[in-house]
């Protein structure tokens, strides 16, 4: 009875899985909001490197991933891929439920596996310091961390009230070398002009994006970094599909279904876009997207172009979205909160390839107990959605269905998360129909 996969360094992928040269229609273009016309290269050019900004609209199917991203990815990569027998035995089911365990890299998640190839390009092409945006601190931790490994500077902008309120992935930002300021702060004139009309404002990622996004492009030697949506961040994830492919044909096993929790979509794609060549070629596969029901872009969403932050700072990008304005209830999976989901998920979605659903936070929490009972690790809040649709797939499954989940990250600096669900002090958020019909009526005039 083997328990977990673990594959040899030289069994790290060579090249990531970029979707786009195998997609049915291609993805429609990224659009300027002033002229209304697909982007060019060079409106990317102050904020990204041209690397970033080639491999975002690449039709090439595989990417090779450079020596050094290989050599610092394999501080943690290629991660075990686990058979969950103790849950399978507690939950009563016939399936064979799998999990590639994201949880092991130096920050606890997947957002690393994009960090290190986006701090690597952008230091070939000369750049000293990366900017970036962080709300609970995820994504903040992975790119410090891998800043740190290329000794490239980073600034991070830090929502104010998290800054204040959640001390410890700042701490392990700080501890990683990071420069963090509250967000609004004193370094930006958006941010100095937030402060002055509202002295006591928490901050919001919106603010946060439009310091980080100012910072970059205000000085010659600085990019901004972003952890999740975009084309050329979900192939970087590829790394997990790919690996987990190898571990299941090692067990001559063949995936029926793949389930990822969806934020911006990077990790559920980083599972399961190397499996979609299947799916086009008739195979039976089925994928499924998970978010929170207070935040259900995928199931209640619209596909319109809209605006990928707040501040409306953004290209306008086609997606499904719930509008740029929406503001979701602070639910405790922080990572899930994101108005829209990443083109490249959207249109598999429109397509027909993928499926979405959504849960309220009590029942994910119910499950990443029950999980952490079974299995031992603790999830992230955000992993435990992905957790419940497991379960729930595994009920009544027939014998010997394969279901694959992506294990996004530990919940070991969420723990105040747990406190509450364990004080029955968590709340469940009705699905908030007035204010995303709000929302809605604020996207932009584009089709
Ligand atoms: C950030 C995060 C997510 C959500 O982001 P995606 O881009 O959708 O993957 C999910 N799980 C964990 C543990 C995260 O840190």
């Amino acid at each position: 009875m083997e328990r977990k996969i673990v594959l040899s360094e030289k069994d790290l992928p060579k090249a990531w899985y970029n979707v786009q040269a195998d997609l049915p229609k291609p993805l429609p273009p990224v659009i300027r909001p002033d002229t209304k016309k697909p982007i060019s290269p060079d409106d990317l050019a102050p904020i990204f490197p041209m690397a970033l900004i080639e491999q975002e609209v690449s039709q090439s199917r595989w990417i090779e991933i450079p020596e050094e991203v290989k050599e610092v990815l394999s501080l943690y990569r290629p991660t075990p891929l686990y058979r969950a027998h103790n849950l399978e035995r507690a939950i009563g089911t016939k399936a064979h439920i799998y999990y590639k365990n994201e949880s092991f890299s130096p920050p606890g998640s997947h957002k690393p596996n994009t960090a290190i190839a986006q701090v690597f390009y952008n230091k070939r092409e000369g750049v000293k310091r990366i900017t970036t945006e962080t709300g609970a601190g995820q994504w903040g931790s992975a790119l410090a961390f891998a800043c740190k490994m290329f000794e490239v500077e980073c600034t991070i902008y830090m929502v104010k009230v998290s800054y204040e309120q959640k001390p410890y992935r700042r701490l392990l930002c700080q501890s990683w070398g990071a420069t963090m300021f509250p967000s609004p702060s004193d370094q930006t004139n958006f941010g100095r002009r937030v402060r002055q009309e509202n002295p006591d404002c928490p901050g919001s990622l919106g603010i946060a994006i439009s310091e980080a996004i100012e910072d970059a492009v205000t000085h010659h030697d600085t990019k901004y970094s972003l952890g999740s949506v975009l084309n050329h961040v979900l192939m970087h994830q590829t790394v997990i599909g790919l690996e987990t492919e190898k571990q299941l044909s090692l067990l001559g096993e063949k995936p029926d279904v793949l389930i990822g929790c969806v934020g911006g979509g990077s990790n559920f794609a980083g599972l399961i876009l190397p499996f979609v060549p299947r799916k086009l070629n008739g195979e039976k596969i089925r994928f499924i997207a998970v978010e929170p029901q207070s935040c259900p872009t995928l199931t209640k969403g619209l596909y319109k172009y809209d605006f990928g932050d707040t501040a409306c700072t953004t290209p306008l990008l086609k997606m499904f979205t719930l509008g740029h304005s929406f503001i979701p209830p602070g639910i405790h999976a922080g990572g899930l909160r994101y108005h829209g989901a990443a083109p490249i998920v959207s249109h598999l979605l429109e397509l027909g390839l993928i499926e979405a659903v959504a849960y309220h936070q009590t029942e994910c929490f119910q499950a990443a107990v029950l999980f952490a009972r079974t299995e031992g690790f603790l999830p992230a809040p955000e992993t435990s959605h992905a957790i419940k649709a497991v379960i729930d797939e595994a009920k009544d499954a027939p014998k010997g269905k394969v279901i694959v989940f992506n294990y996004s990250g530990h919940g070991l600096l969420d723990l105040a998360a747990y406190d509450s669900y364990f004080q029955n002090k968590l709340q469940d958020y009705a699905y908030p129909k007035e204010k995303i019909e709000e929302a809605l009526r604020e996207l932009p005039a584009v089709e």
